[in-house]
């Protein structure tokens, strides 16, 4: 199938431009696309377009969605096993409980759905952690291994709480098959004040870094100001350089510790990346029944900017005990985020958090036809996927 060689009147977001671009009415002057093998390049609208570039007309153009932590193993499971109470540890209960249904079929039928709609929104690449219930790798680990998708790569996490890691050799019996379980398969963990053990999470670790794993861990999702994890990390990362990618998702107890700003600035320095879950964390945290919440939950988002770290959101459980609702649009968790975490402008700046940057080498790439900068990502959300430029979606000729 080959596509358009390049496209015109692309209305591109600030956080993608160069400071030099030129302007016309405050709004930046709209791109033409050139789609190259070696990815994507653009430069400012002239007269001199080539006749066989698709003209978008100054459509909203963004790189291919990112969804950076997901949970395809319980999703869509609420409707048969809802949670009984609030807050995240009645949750995970629940999901024990629905765990019996959970064979080869079923897993493979909920994962696909997740996969589907996150495809329709425009992600290209979807991170799932998937849950380990032993030291050896669950059913789920292998059913989604096996799906595929042409317009989206799939991430695995092996999702393992911390007493897992209690004994060196359990450790590393998980990092092994992690390891040797192909390509895009990382090392996980849920550290919490509940199961929080040091020599542990030092298990975690050596074993990651012996086996050569990128790790992205459930760390403090709560807002208990003793919470360990990160502050450990911390301390533990100026004694002993990792050489993989870290990744922290949750982190909610920052927003309760004196020494946040400490924390955050090894992590700056260790280019470990943070994500924030806006829409379980509002749902999760300072959960109490009968009780309107009082905290938002969330990560030192504007902090850790501040200091350079890499941020993403996510939207993290969808339709399950977790959190009933969801809809795997990366646009529906952005929009969550600019209000719980006050962002500036949704289109030029905050979309950033929902993009996945190594798109542009592909030239894939998520087009709003009858979107404008103010309304986006409220009205008009149409959309379609253009990679390498062929178009897939919305017209539904090519997908
Ligand atoms: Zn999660």
């Amino acid at each position: 199938m080959s596509g358009y060689p390049g496209a015109t009147g692309a209305r591109l977001p600030r956080w993608l431009l160069p400071e030099n671009w030129p302007e016309t009415n405050n709004q930046p002057k709209l791109a033409t696309l050139h789609f190259h093998a070696a990815g994507l390049q653009f430069e400012p609208d002239s007269a001199a377009a080539p006749a066989d570039y698709l003209p978008l007309n100054g459509a909203l153009v963004l790189p291919a969605f990112i969804e950076p932590h997901a949970h395809l193993d319980k999703t869509f499971t609420i409707q048969r096993s809802p949670a009984q109470q609030p807050g995240l540890l009645a949750a995970i209960a629940a999901m024990h409980q629905d765990r019996a249904h959970w064979n080869a079929e079923d897993l493979q039928q909920r994962a696909s759905q997740a996969l589907r709609w996150a495809v329709e929104a425009g992600v290209g690449l979807l991170r799932t952690h998937i849950d380990w219930f032993s030291v050896d790798a669950p059913l789920a680990w292998q059913v989604i291994g096996d799906l595929h998708h042409p317009l989206c790569s799939i991430e695995r996490v092996a999702l393992a709480p911390l007493t897992f890691f209690a004994d060196a050799s359990d450790a590393q019996h998980i990092a092994a098959q992690v390891a040797t379980s192909g390509p895009g398969a990382l090392l996980g963990g849920f550290i919490h004040s509940s199961n929080w053990d040091a020599q542990a999470f030092q298990h975690l670790m050596q074993a990651a870094e012996l086996w050569q794993l990128d790790i992205d861990l459930h760390i403090d999702e709560e807002l208990n100001v003793e919470a360990q994890g990160l502050r450990w990390l911390a301390h533990y990362l100026q004694q002993h350089p990792f050489s993989g990618a870290i990744t922290c998702s949750h982190s909610c107890a920052l927003s309760q510790q004196d020494d946040a700003e400490q924390i955050l600035a090894v992590l700056a320095q260790h280019n470990v990346t943070l994500i924030a879950l806006p829409l379980t964390n509002l749902l999760l945290q300072d959960a109490v029944p009968g009780r309107t919440p009082r905290l938002r939950g969330l990560t030192l988002v504007k902090e850790a900017q501040a200091l350079g770290i890499p941020l993403l959101l996510g939207a993290d459980n969808v339709q399950d005990a977790f959190c009933p609702f969801g809809s795997y649009d990366p646009l529906d968790t952005l929009f969550s985020a600019l209000l719980s975490l006050q962002l500036g402008a949704a289109f030029d700046q905050a979309s950033a958090l929902i993009c996945q940057r190594r798109a542009l080498l592909a030239n894939d790439l998520v087009i709003f036809p009858h979107a404008d900068v103010a309304s986006w990502p409220l009205r008009q959300r149409q959309r379609y996927r253009l990679k390498m430029g062929v178009r897939y979606g919305e017209t539904t000729d090519g997908a």
